[in-house]
């Protein structure tokens, strides 16, 4: 059945009979705004971000259940990035209305598993009807610890910089889909004739990367709790992105080590068999949703990366900005260092 024959209020109805309200909740789906409780003495911490069809997404790349669980998730990531814990959120739709009800339901269902798995309460929405592309949007609400949050703009010079995970998995995952690669919302994956001859067992742990990404909220949080990050940033655009950034932000410099990469090794195996620049996917891929932090005490964030299960890798060192505020190096293999154009995915530019 198609929305435009179910109709808004049927709709509601059946969305409200699907979530009723939680314990967790005052006030949940169902009234004009939700209300949750906040602990006394922290900060509520605001996000919200869009995947768009045709530009962040097509019907091929991502399924509609992971639509909703990656939007979710992509959201959260800046809660992790800023060292808080996520709350609750919202979901906005824009459809268009001979949209399928089912598919409707999946990108719901997708969104409101992945806020449970990540401690957070769907708490409401909207949907609306446009002529134009699909829009999935999730707004986050978090809280700091205390008051404290990690921000961009207190790296300085001399602090090492260190990411989580692996990187350029998500970009990889992408080149895979668009090459024909398909993983089905039971999870099996298909690849087409062409991609045979590629490292097989390495591509779905890529496609999932891309369509289902790990926020680091954990990690964000102990990085806060114990005042270890001086600066942080979640990876959405690109590691050479978000590190210009976060440099602009703090006004330091940056050189990364090539040799130090975390690169996927789904991406080193896959950009090999393309002949592309591993290193370069990875610095510029985006969609990782890894934390890019700075951080001094480097004896207590390696013991923060034994204890926890998520790979911390120091890539670089922040050094005193001369000329351009923030502009970055990289050092590469054979010992040359190259600026490093921030290079990945800007919204806006048209090149
Ligand atoms: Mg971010």
């Amino acid at each position: 059945m198609k929305l435009s024959e179910l109709g808004e209020s049927a709709f509601l109805e059946q969305l409200q009979a699907r979530f009723p309200q939680s314990d967790r909740v005052p006030v949940g789906i169902g009234d004009d705004a939700a209300a949750v409780s906040v602990p006394a003495g922290e900060h509520i911490l605001l996000t919200v971000d869009a995947l768009v069809e045709g530009t962040h997404f097509t019907r091929k790349t991502v399924p509609p259940r992971f639509l909703g669980r990656k939007a979710v998730a992509a959201s959260a990531s800046d809660i992790a990035a800023m060292g808080g814990d996520s709350l609750s959120a919202l979901l906005s739709l824009i459809v268009k209305a001979d949209l399928e009800v089912e598919t409707l339901w999946q990108i719901i269902e997708g969104a409101a598993e992945r806020a449970a798995e990540l401690g957070m309460t769907l708490v409401g929405g909207n949907v609306s009807a446009s002529e134009g592309p699909l829009v999935v949007s999730v707004t986050v609400v978090g809280t700091t610890i205390k008051t404290r949050c990690l921000r961009r703009d207190g790296a300085r010079p001399g602090d090492g910089i260190y990411v989580s995970g692996r990187i350029g998995a998500s970009a990889c995952g992408l080149e895979l889909l668009r090459k024909g690669a398909v993983l089905s919302s039971a999870g099996g994956l298909v690849v087409p004739e062409s991609l045979r001859d590629g490292p097989i067992g390495l591509a779905e742990p890529c496609i999932r990367a891309h369509i289902d990404p790990r926020p680091r909220l954990a990690l964000g949080r102990q990085l806060n709790e114990r005042r270890l990050a001086t600066a942080c940033i979640d990876i959405s655009d690109g590691l050479s992105v978000d590190l210009t950034r976060l440099c602009r932000a703090s006004k330091v410099g940056a050189r990364i080590d090539e040799r130090a990469l975390p690169i996927d090794p789904g991406v080193l195996a896959w950009e090999r068999a393309w002949a592309h620049d591993a290193t370069a996917v990875a610095l510029s891929g985006g969609e990782d949703y890894e934390l890019l932090f700075a951080a001094r005490r480097e004896t207590e964030v390696e013991a923060l990366r034994d204890e926890s299960d998520v790979l911390v890798t120091k890539i670089g060192e922040l050094y005193e900005a001369d000329g351009p505020r923030g502009c970055i190096e990289l050092s590469r293999r054979d010992g040359t260092v190259h600026p490093l154009a921030a290079a990945g995915w800007d919204h806006f530019r048209r090149d």
